[in-house]
C-alpha cells in the first residue's frame, strides 16, 4: 500500500474540513437570506399595492365627485414601470383608467419582461400574473375600485437580482479566501508537526544503526512530541549504557579468568618441568586459584538463573529481624577479625517471602559491608516494620560510593573501584543478584551513599 506523507494528509484533511464548513455556511446563509428576502419582497409588494390604492383614493375630489385623471395617469405609468398594472373603476365599476388600454404594447412588453425574467431565474416558483382588487374609500364612502395586477407570488426587479447575486459572490469569495487560509494553516501545521517527527525518525534510524551516542538536541514544543523525543533519548542512553556494560563484561570476564589461569598454568609448568618441587603450599595456591575460578563460574551460573526470570520463589511468612540475625551471625567472625562492630537492631517484622533468597540478599549486602568497610569500621543492620513494607537497612561507615557509580553498582560485573574490589570482593555480581531477587518479590533495593561517609543499602519487601 502506498503511504502518503503526514504533511499531505494534514493539508488535505484541513482543506476538506474547511470546504465542508464553507459549504454548510454558504448553503444555510443562502437559504436563510434568500427566504428572508423573498418574505420581505412579498410584504413590500403587498404594501406598495395598498399604498397605490390609498394614493389614488386621495386624488378623488369629494366636492365635484370627479377624479384627477392626469395624476391617475402619471401614477399608473409609474406603477407600470414598477411592475404593477393598474385598472381604476368608479363606484359604478365604470373603467376610468386602464394601463392595458392606455398603452397596450408597453404593458405587454413589461409583463413579458417580468414573466420571462422570473421564469428563467426562478422557474421553481411557477409564477403568473394575478390581480387583486382594492376598495377605494374616502371619508368612509366607497368611491371606486382599483385592480392591481402583479406577478405572483413575488417579482424581483433587476436591482434585487443584483443584490442576491452579489451576496452569492461575497459568500464565494469568503469561501475561497478561507480555503486558501486553510491550506496555508495546513502547511504551517504540517511543518510544525512533521519536522520534529522527521528529526526523531532520523535519529532513531541512526540509533538502530548502532550510533548510540546520538541524541535529539532540540526538544519539540508540543507535549506529546517532547515525550517522544525524551523516550528516544532515554532509549539511546540505555542502549549506550548496555553497550558499554557488554564491552566491560567481556573484558571483565576475560580479565577475571586470565590471572588465575595464567598463575595455575605457570605453577604447573614449573612443577612439570621439575623447576619447582610440588610442595603442599604451591599445590594449595594452585587450588586457591582454581577455587576463585569455580567461584566465578558459580556466580555466573547464579546470575544466569536470576536474570533468566525463572526464579521460582517458595514464599512463606518470615521474620526479617530473625533472618538478619542469622545472616549477621555468619559474619561475626570476619567482622571481629577486621576489628569491626556488627549490630542488628529493630522490630520483629513479618512478610511473605522466599527465606533462602532473602537470606542471600542480606548475605550479599553484609558481605559487601564487611569487605569494603575498613579496619575498625561499624556495620549496622536495622529492621523496620510499616503497613506497606518490611524494610531492612545495612548501614556502614566505609568508603562510600561515588555519585557517578551509584546508578551502576546494581549492573552485573560493575565494580566501582576495580583494583580494590578485585582484591576484596567478588566479580561485581552480588548486588545484581540481590536486585533481581528483590524485584522478583515485587520489592526494591536502593542505596544512599556519599564518598568517604559510608553507605546505606535499603531492601523493601511488600507486605501482602
Ligand atoms: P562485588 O562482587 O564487587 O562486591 P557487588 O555487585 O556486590 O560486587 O557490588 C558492586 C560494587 O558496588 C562493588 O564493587 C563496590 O564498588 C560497590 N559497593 C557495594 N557495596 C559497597 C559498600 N558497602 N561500600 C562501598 N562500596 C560498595
Amino acid at each position: 500500500m502506498k503511504l502518503h506523507s503526514l504533511r499531505l494528509k494534514l493539508i488535505l484533511r484541513f482543506a476538506l474540513i474547511v470546504l465542508a464548513v464553507i459549504a454548510v455556511i454558504s448553503i444555510s446563509a443562502n437559504l436563510l437570506i434568500g427566504h428572508q428576502f423573498e418574505q420581505y419582497v412579498m410584504n413590500q409588494q403587498d404594501l406598495q399595492a395598498r399604498e397605490l390604492a390609498d394614493n389614488l383614493a386621495s386624488q378623488y375630489d369629494t366636492q365635484s365627485g370627479g377624479w384627477n385623471l392626469d395624476y391617475v395617469h402619471g401614477m399608473g405609468m409609474y406603477a407600470l414601470n414598477e411592475g404593477y398594472i393598474l385598472k381604476l373603476y368608479d363606484a359604478d365599476e365604470t373603467v376610468l383608467w386602464d394601463a392595458e388600454n392606455h398603452d397596450m404594447s408597453l404593458c405587454a412588453q413589461i409583463m413579458d419582461d417580468i414573466a420571462l425574467r422570473m421564469q428563467s431565474q426562478r422557474p421553481e416558483l411557477d409564477g403568473d400574473f394575478t390581480t387583486r382588487r382594492f376598495d377605494l374609500t374616502r371619508n368612509g364612502a366607497l368611491i371606486g375600485y382599483l385592480d392591481v395586477g402583479f406577478y405572483s407570488p413575488y417579482y424581483l426587479n433587476e436591482n434585487a437580482f443584483q443584490f442576491l447575486s452579489s451576496l452569492n459572490r461575497i459568500l464565494l469569495a469568503a469561501g475561497l479566501v478561507s480555503l486558501a487560509g486553510a491550506i496555508l494553516m495546513g502547511l504551517l501545521l504540517a511543518a510544525y508537526i512533521t519536522k520534529p517527527i522527521a528529526k526523531t525518525v532520523e535519529i532513531t534510524r541512526l540509533i538502530s544503526e548502532g550510533d548510540y551516542r546520538t541524541r535529539i538536541r532540540e526538544e519539540p514544543k508540543a507535549r506529546e512530541l517532547a515525550g517522544l523525543a525524551r523516550a528516544v533519548n532515554q532509549m539511546a542512553e540505555n542502549l549506550e549504557r548496555q553497550e558499554a556494560l557488554r564491552k566491560r563484561l567481556t573484558s571483565d570476564v576475560a580479565h577475571e579468568l586470565r590471572t588465575p589461569l595464567a598463575n595455575v598454568s605457570s605453577y604447573m609448568e614449573m612443577m612439570i618441568e621439575g623447576v619447582w618441587e610440588p610442595t603442599p603450599e604451591r599445590l594449595q595456591s594452585c587450588y586457591d586459584e582454581l577455587q576463585r575460578l569455580s567461584g566465578l563460574v558459580s556466580d555466573l551460573e547464579r546470575l544466569r538463573q536470576v536474570e533468566n526470570g525463572n526464579l521460582s520463589l517458595k514464599k512463606r511468612e518470615i521474620d526479617l529481624l530473625a533472618l538478619a540475625r542469622v545472616a549477621a551471625g555468619q559474619f561475626e567472625g570476619l567482622a571481629a577479625q577486621n576489628g569491626q562492630t556488627l549490630t542488628v537492631e529493630g522490630e520483629h517484622t513479618l512478610c511473605l517471602a522466599d527465606r533462602d533468597r532473602i537470606m542471600q540478599v542480606i548475605t550479599n549486602l553484609l558481605s559487601n559491608a564487611v569487605s569494603y568497610t575498613g579496619q575498625g569500621g561499624s556495620i549496622r543492620v536495622l529492621v523496620q516494620d510499616s503497613p506497606e513494607a518490611a524494610v531492612l537497612r545495612v548501614q556502614d561507615n566505609g568508603p562510600g560510593i561515588a555519585a557517578q557509580d551509584m546508578p551502576l553498582i546494581f549492573e552485573r560485573f560493575y565494580r566501582a573501584d576495580k583494583s580494590r574490589s578485585r582484591k576484596n570482593g567478588g566479580a561485581g555480581i552480588g548486588l545484581t543478584i540481590a536486585k533481581a531477587i528483590a524485584d522478583a518479590h515485587g520489592g526494591e533495593i536502593s542505596v544512599e551513599s556519599a564518598e568517604g561517609r559510608g553507605s546505606c543499602f535499603t531492601l523493601k519487601l511488600p507486605k501482602e
